[in-house]
């Protein structure tokens, strides 16, 4: 009986324990969605990212370690529409990895599920260098989107380790609480924002924008992608002054010039701000980045920097 025991155990041991020691390996492509994966995959998993949070998510330029990391991942989870379109199918093909491919057991597509924003109206080509050619693909910086993608990287999770079904289902409703404290909290933080009007660089603010209701009245860039042309700009410079805009939103990976030009012909100020976690000091998590931007932008609206 003794015996048998032993082998009982012996054999228990020896089924547990390679899943107990070998984590779930993630690639995320941005740094928002590693931050996602590793609230809803705790210790089960180890998650990169491949993308730099200061890089032009539309111009990345993929390095060889990319193909290494997708080769050894269990689960892809990346941001859909055409975001990575220009870089990532073509590495997932070279990985030789089956897992992972479009539609495999562990490719997840967060943007499942999200309430698209700025979907075209007719057929948009990639041709011209016009990008978010399904809708805007930028829809992290809003808590309840943030809550889909979490429900989107659970799912995967569970496909590819079934075992942890119920750790990523409780990971998951802690997320969705600390979603929806952070909207209560950041709502009444963004208050001062209501009604006001803005210029961005590129369309990445529609769904911060949307959440907090101010308004983005308008583009540095004539569409998603296009680089900003001399007519686009008299034309927006125009409705500035009409609208007396205040404030024009970059990023730190486009160029200062066109900005600093249109803020000077308008009496406008740039504001500087990264969208992704961990792209400046104090945003290193999801929380931290969401109520970074909006101070950021609360305090430039009350002239406090
Ligand atoms: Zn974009």
């Amino acid at each position: 009986m003794r015996w048998l025991c032993f082998v009982l155990v012996a054999t228990l041991i020896l089924s547990v324990a390679p899943t107990a020691a070998r984590k779930i390996r993630v690639v995320a492509t941005t740094n928002d969605l590693k931050w996602a994966a590793e609230k809803i995959g705790g210790e089960r998993v180890e998650v990169v990212a491949l993308m730099h949070p200061l890089q032009n998510p539309h111009t990345v330029q993929p390095r060889p370690s990319f193909v290494v990391q997708l080769n050894r991942a269990d689960l892809l989870v990346r941001i859909g529409l055409d975001y990575e379109e220009t870089w990532l199918p073509p590495l997932v093909e070279e990985s030789r990895n089956s897992k992972i491919r479009r539609g495999g057991i562990g490719d997840v597509d967060t943007s499942i599920g999200i309430p698209l924003l700025e979907i075209p109206a007719g057929r948009v080509t990639r041709e011209q260098g016009e990008v978010h050619i399904f809708g805007n693909p930028h829809y992290w910086l809003d808590p309840e989107n943030m809550k889909i993608i979490a429900r989107n990287i659970a799912e995967g999770l569970k496909r590819v380790d079934p075992v942890g079904t119920s750790v990523y289902e409780s990971n998951l409703r802690n997320l969705e609480r600390e979603m929806n404290e952070l909207l209560v909290e950041t709502l009444k933080l963004a208050e001062p924002l209501r009604g006001e009007k803005f210029v961005a660089y590129h369309t990445t603010w529609s769904y911060l924008a949307n959440r907090y209701g101010f308004r983005i009245i308008g583009y540095l860039e004539p569409k998603p992608g296009i680089p900003p042309s001399a007519s686009h700009l008299a034309d927006l410079i125009l409705r500035m002054r009409q609208e007396k805009v205040k404030f024009i939103i970059k990023e730190p990976f486009y160029e200062s010039r066109t900005p600093n030009m249109v803020a000077q012909r308008t009496g406008a100020k740039v504001i500087e701000i990264c969208p992704t976690v961990g792209g400046e000091k104090g945003t290193e998590t999801y929380p931290k980045l969401m109520r970074f931007i909006l101070t950021k932008i609360v305090n430039a609206v009350q002239g406090l920097n």
